[in-house]
């Protein structure tokens, strides 16, 4: 057994038999971990604040290898983000986060996506009500950028040809990005993305803001985004903070 002393964010967290809970932690140096936290309902001297969602802090863990559960030893927060579960636009969006992040598993250390992860559930717990929307947007795609998967938006995704960057581009999940003309024909299950959604993806992926996006603009985004995640996660599971979050912005305005 080895034991890790390392940053962590609580992604996801649930209690278990009568006085413990599982939570689920990203964190800097181990990738993401799922840990048993032994009498955590009992003793909120011991963990206290911890076992909150999306608090963040040093995790001790004892780590068995092969063992899908490890322990919990401490987790002493320097951050608990308590104005994310102050606004349901916040919450929902941070919980949107947390799915998609724990859907990519990863159990080596990834400190660029604990670093992205930090700043943008940060940047979502900051942002005024408005604002959350396009803070979660933003974050989603930082974290894809982080992944890997950046779409490719000024150059054809397929053949790399040069994109004029005022026109309308077809966007596809499956070859990775914006198409030139010739692609575009050949191409199916494709999107149009007008120049300012392609301009609001470009700010996006380097982790700017897009200032002034339109309702209509931020339902679009989501809807691109969820068919991004449905394409490379597959479709057979659900991904329900995601369905919460996309549902929830419109009925609330
Ligand atoms: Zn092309």
């Amino acid at each position: 057994m080895s034991e890790v002393v390392t940053e962590a964010i609580v992604l996801h967290a649930f209690d278990y038999l009568e006085t413990s809970r599982i939570l689920r932690l990203l964190t800097r140096e181990a990738g993401v971990q799922s840990v048993l936290a032994r009498g955590a309902r009992r003793s909120r001297r011991r963990f206290g604040s911890a076992m909150d969602l999306f608090a963040q802090g040093i995790a001790e863990i004892h780590i068995r290898p092969n063992r899908e559960l490890q322990t919990l030893g401490a987790l002493d927060i320097t951050r608990a983000r308590a104005e994310l579960g102050q606004d349901v636009g916040r919450f929902t969006g941070a919980s949107m986060i947390s799915e998609i992040v724990l859907r990519f598993p990863y159990e080596e250390a990834a400190a660029g996506i604990f670093d992205t992860v930090e700043e943008c559930l940060d940047r979502i717990a900051a942002a005024p009500p408005e604002s959350t929307l396009e803070a979660a947007l933003g974050g989603a795609w930082r974290i894809i950028a982080e992944l890997g998967f950046t779409p490719a938006l000024d150059v054809c995704a397929n053949c790399h040809a040069p994109l004029d960057s005022t026109v309308s581009v077809t966007f596809s999940h499956s070859l990775g990005g914006a198409l030139c003309k010739l692609c575009a024909t050949s191409a199916t299950g494709t999107r149009t993305l007008p120049p300012a959604a392609r301009n609001a993806l470009r700010t996006w992926v380097v982790g700017e803001r897009v200032e002034n996006l339109a309702a209509t603009d931020a339902r679009a985004h989501q809807r691109l985004l969820r068919e991004f995640f449905q394409h490379h996660l597959g479709t057979d599971r659900e991904l329900r903070a995601f369905r919460v979050w996309e549902q929830g912005a419109w009925s609330a305005a």
